[in-house]
């Protein structure tokens, strides 16, 4: 047991924990706020800077003492507790863990292993696993260059940069087998052996071990594989995931774990089943069929998009390249091994599809929201041709996020008034939720504006960082940046990745009716966009560009505004700072969508086509739709529909009702509708909730035990 004030304080860095509860961040930060925003808001790089007894003097100097021992003393509670949701609900599962395979962990954004709602939605599933107990061992790959930075020319165009991610300053750890030597994993490829380390971080609970292929005895091209998420080509893509499946069950091995189930989240991590079907076939003599039915009574697959390209797809050649090895040790045929990842197993033309092997390897597969669960059995109907498509095996679970990453600060402290001291213990429950209908419309009103003024303040400090990088020369470039926007305005929020089907630009169809709707002196509006578009999607580059140039029109000076590297960070001031989150992607193909969940938790109103999750929530109360969800055949008559209702809800309805104000200034009937967005969201899309459903619909049938909603 740590007993100083520093071994108290490395013992809170060395843990993801801090993460999420902001008494900890609290206390690195009072010790030195200067050099806290020198190491980036690192706790381990902040320590490293640091030497112990410094940090005794100062915490004793300022009176630190009792908040480091609370803190200290919350994490130990935290991990020792005896009575979590999972003691009385998961079963078996407190015997054998969860596997849960990612290609993205998304936890926090000095760890850049994410792109987009994937990697965010895997950071928030570890979280809540962790907060309920429930014994989970995350599996993905460390990315030593991460995602790349976003920058932008002068011309508005995407430049990728890429940084080495300080590993020193992470909270991470070479894992260690039992004798304390350093693990290393290998597999057998045609062009020789390629090994991969294994880093482990703790997030709460959960245990979340990395892979990373640069070690000695790989090759120089080799070495690279695992450098950049999504920065490769096919060959390094098979390669990586070849390092997340076959590697990632090894090191799971190696580390001591010895899981009841396996979670593939997405397709990328499916050639773990391919691993285990060859222990069962190598170690237990089962035939290779029986095999494949064993490992896929304990697998369960999230399918996340119904876009085409976002499917992983591989030639034969490439497929026949990296895994002959296993035909002959599985003894199958070139046609049985390519036929796991084709509808048509006897298609030659067909390629090997992750997705594909996905789903015949595993017992269960769910979409990520109802409507999206609609279009997966639809769109998967080819692989059950006998069935109806109501009975194509795919059933959906809702995404959910992690409130107290998400939470912010006044609204946090809003709810611990209302819906009481220990409202934290009963996200899930409903009725909880009701103390937000008694908030006083003043009291809810001014810790929204609160947030929203936070903001916009750092919107501006971003800006005016943006304007010194592009102007270094410009002495008036900061001064010119703080004077953009304005706190009266609605200010609308856009942050997403750009992906051309989520239509960034929707709102400049008409620039003409934006500008009047912009510039109205009585009732002015402002939109803030962010977001980073896949280094190889020119198509989504354009889109910033577009956005970029709208900012720079007379017209729209100073009321648009771009802000650069979209990350968690950055996220996390858009979703608790806005008035209105603006969604508007192309019908269904939004799968589920989690970023305006964020919003609404934080009082910010959505305005959203109803596809993916909003199809769900929205109610008519408790927020705003663009259109009744009715899909016409023709895509630009649709298109033109939609920025139709998109213009006609802001004028008409949005702006009149945000500007309508009593002798207080308050927004009374807009009050009331964030409200109804509190009351009718929080207790259901959160994640809490969603690895509830997990273990109750996936988990439990799949380790064997049986769902206590079944009982
Ligand atoms: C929540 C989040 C997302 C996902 O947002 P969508 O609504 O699904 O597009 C993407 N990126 C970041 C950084 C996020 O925090």
């Amino acid at each position: 047991m740590p007993t100083t004030l520093t071994d108290k304080l490395q013992y809170l860095a060395s843990n993801l924990f801090w993460t999420w509860h902001p008494e900890v961040i609290g206390v690195f930060r009072d010790i030195d706020p200067e050099l806290w925003r020198q190491v980036n808001f690192s706790p381990v790089a902040f320590l490293r800077a640091l030497p112990p007894d410094e940090i005794e003097r100062r915490s004793l100097n300022l009176n630190l003492e009792s908040r480091i021992n609370f803190a200290f003393h919350r994490l130990v509670e935290y991990l020792g507790a005896e009575h979590t949701w999972a003691k009385v609900h998961a079963g078996p599962l407190n015997c054998r863990p969860v596997a849960y395979f990612s290609a993205e962990f998304g936890i926090h954004e000095s760890l850049p292993i994410y792109s987009g709602g994937l990697g965010v939605l895997a950071g928030d599933h570890l979280k809540s696993a962790s907060d309920l107990g429930v014994p989970l061992v995350g599996v993905g790959l460390l990315y030593h260059q991460g995602y790349f930075r976003q920058i932008l020319n002068p011309d508005g165009w995407q430049q990728e940069e890429y940084g080495f991610m300080p590993i020193d300053d992470l909270p991470l750890s070479p894992a260690l087998d039992e004798n304390g030597k350093i693990i290393e994993v290998s597999i057998d490829l045609p062009t020789g052996r390629l090994g991969a380390r294994v880093w482990r971080a703790q997030v709460g609970r959960a245990t979340l071990l990395l892979l990373d292929s640069d070690v000695a005895g790989n090759s120089p091209s080799d070495r690279e594989l695992t450098a950049r998420l999504y920065g490769g080509d096919r060959r390094i893509r098979i390669r990586q995931e070849l390092i997340l499946g076959f590697g990632g069950l090894r090191a799971l091995r190696a580390c001591g774990f010895d899981p009841g189930v396996y979670h593939l989240n997405e397709g990328h991590s499916a050639f773990v089943t391919l691993e285990r079907v060859r222990e069962r076939v190598e170690n237990d003599g089962y035939s290779f069929e029986d095999a494949c039915r064993e490992v896929s009574l304990h697998t369960v697959f999230t399918t996340h998009t119904p876009v085409e390209a976002g499917h992983d797809r591989f030639t034969p050649d490439l497929i026949d390249e990296h895994l002959g090895w296993i035909r002959e040790k599985l003894r199958i045929s070139q046609d049985q091994l390519l036929g796991l990842g084709r509808v048509n197993t006897g298609d030659h033309g067909e390629a090997f599809c992750m997705t594909v092997l996905a789903l015949k390897l595993s017992r269960s597969a769910n979409a990520v929201s109802a409507l999206h669960g609609h279009v997966s059995r639809r769109m998967w109907n080819r692989l059950w041709p006998n069935r109806d498509e109501r009975e194509v095996p795919i059933g959906h679970i809702t995404n959910g996020v992690h409130i107290a990453s998400w939470l912010s600060p006044s609204m946090s402290k809003v709810f611990e008034r209302h819906v009481g001291e220990r409202w934290f213990h009963r996200l899930c429950h409903r009725d909880a939720w009701e103390g937000v209908g008694k908030i006083r419309d003043l009291e809810l009103w001014e810790a929204h504006l609160y947030e929203k003024h936070r903001l916009i303040d750092f919107v501006r400090h971003r800006l005016a960082e943006q304007e010194a990088r592009r102007a270094p020369h410009d002495p008036s470039a900061p001064a010119k940046a703080a004077r953009l926007l304005s706190r009266g305005a609605l200010t609308i929020g856009f942050a997403r990745r750009y992906a051309t089907y989520k239509r960034a630009a929707l709102l400049f169809k008409d620039v003409d009716r934006l500008a009047r709707l912009l510039n109205d002196k009585a009732r002015p509006v402002q939109i803030i966009y962010a977001g980073k578009s896949h280094p190889q999607d020119d198509g989504g580059k354009r889109l910033i560009q577009l956005v970029v140039q709208m900012s720079r029109d007379p017209r729209f000076a100073g009321k648009i505004v771009f802000v650069e590297d979209y990350d968690l960070g950055v996220a996390r001031h858009f979703v608790q700072g806005v008035d209105v989150w603006l969604n508007n992607p192309v019908k269904p193909l939004e799968a589920c969508g989690t970023s305006g969940m964020k919003v609404a938790l934080n009082g910010g109103l959505n305005l959203s086509i109803l596809d993916g999750w909003w199809a769900e929530a929205y109610d008519g109360t408790n927020g705003f739709s663009i259109g009744s969800g009715d899909v016409h055949a023709n895509a630009e008559v649709q298109e033109a529909r939609d920025a139709e209702t998109l213009y006609s809800t802001l004028e008409k309805v949005i702006v009149p009702m945000y500007f309508r104000r009593t002798a207080e200034d308050v927004a009374t009937e807009w009050v009331a509708r964030m409200k109804n967005a509190i009351m009718s969201m929080a207790w259901r899309f959160n994640s809490d909730r969603m690895v509830m459903d997990y273990m109750l619909q996936g988990y439990l049938p799949a380790c064997g035990g049986v769902s206590s909603s079944m009982m």
